[in-house]
């Protein structure tokens, strides 16, 4: 029944286009690269962070050069259930565009309806429409593969959309939409028991980063006539995404398991995700780089996150 455990995961590959030396398209002050890698990591972040069953690896997460050959062969090697990759176009246009290979059937068709979809729903931009191409990464990608172009880099109007972190939030965002439908993911529960370590700073349990209980009471619509008193477990919904949650690190978290040796009992003890995807980011976060998994690795990220 081990296989069904995994196959339950959704496998998403995401591959932010071009990198390093290779900046694809520029223009109006901006670098493809760096455009595509912002969309790319929000799309995880939101992905794993928000949703149940579903695994990201990324084809760079950083200024990498990367050739086309390197990021099919590691989504085939990883086994994806999809590759989405992520890209501006150039060349006096205006607008959002995607593609898959020509003539592949379901479901590649029903993913990019359906990414297409959300994607158009959020994000103001023309409709450019549903296409087919004979990319590498279409091509060579042995999985469902999706490849959109979000908009015009050299497009005044289209790079001045780009420029704009809510708009690059709302990008992201809807290909997360579509990804969520394809595979049928289901939300996170948003409910996380905090404790009330002070007066005026919670602790997530199930989180590491410290709240104030004027931010638990704008969470959770609390009047200010809600007490809130030392030693309190509070059930609440919300909380920060994670990519605010390092700037509200306060006090040590509670430690979970101190026991274990194993990185994934610690993850599951202080309820984290505890993919592969998850510890190469945290392996990112505390300086451990070119995470592949190793033991040493594991013993190293379980030695920091105690901390
Ligand atoms: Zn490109």
């Amino acid at each position: 029944m081990v296989k069904s455990l995994i196959d339950a995961v959704v496998k998403i590959f995401i591959d932010a286009g071009h990198g390093g030396t290779d900046p694809g398209a520029v223009g109006n002050g901006l670098q493809e690269k760096n455009v595509n890698l912002q969309i790319a990591t929000r799309i995880r972040d939101m992905l794993v962070n928000e949703y149940n069953g579903v695994s990201v690896l990324m084809s760079r997460t950083g200024d990498q050069t990367l050739s086309l050959t390197q990021r099919t062969n590691a989504a085939n090697a990883w086994g994806a259930d999809f590759l989405l990759s992520v890209h501006i176009n150039a060349g006096g246009g205006t607008g959002y565009e995607d593609f898959i290979y020509p003539g592949v059937g379901a479901p590649t068709t029903t993913y990019q309806n359906l990414i297409h979809e959300e994607i158009m729903k959020l994000v103001n931009f023309r409709d450019r429409g549903k296409k087919t191409a004979n990319f590498h990464m279409l091509r060579e990608s042995r999985m469902p593969a999706l490849l959109t172009e979000n908009g015009f880099i050299d497009n005044s109007e289209d790079a001045a959309k780009l420029k704009t972190s809510s708009f690059i939030e709302n990008i992201a965002r809807g290909h997360v939409n579509g990804i969520v439908r394809c595979f049928g993911l289901t939300r996170k529960t948003s409910a996380i028991y905090h404790t009330v370590v002070s007066g005026d700073t919670v602790y997530s349990l199930s989180q590491r980063y410290g709240s104030t209980i004027q931010q638990i009471r704008s969470w959770n619509n609390l009047d200010s006539n809600y007490t809130i008193v030392v030693g309190q477990v509070l059930l609440v919904a919300g909380g920060p995404s994670s990519s605010t949650s390092s700037s509200n690190m306060g006090k040590p978290a509670p430690k979970g398991d101190m026991k274990t040796t194993s990185i994934v009992d610690y993850l599951n003890s202080i309820k984290q995700d505890s993919s592969y995807a998850n510890r190469a980011r945290l392996a990112k976060q505390h300086g451990i780089n070119n995470y592949s998994g190793t033991a040493a690795q594991n013993t190293q990220l379980l030695n920091k996150l105690r901390k």
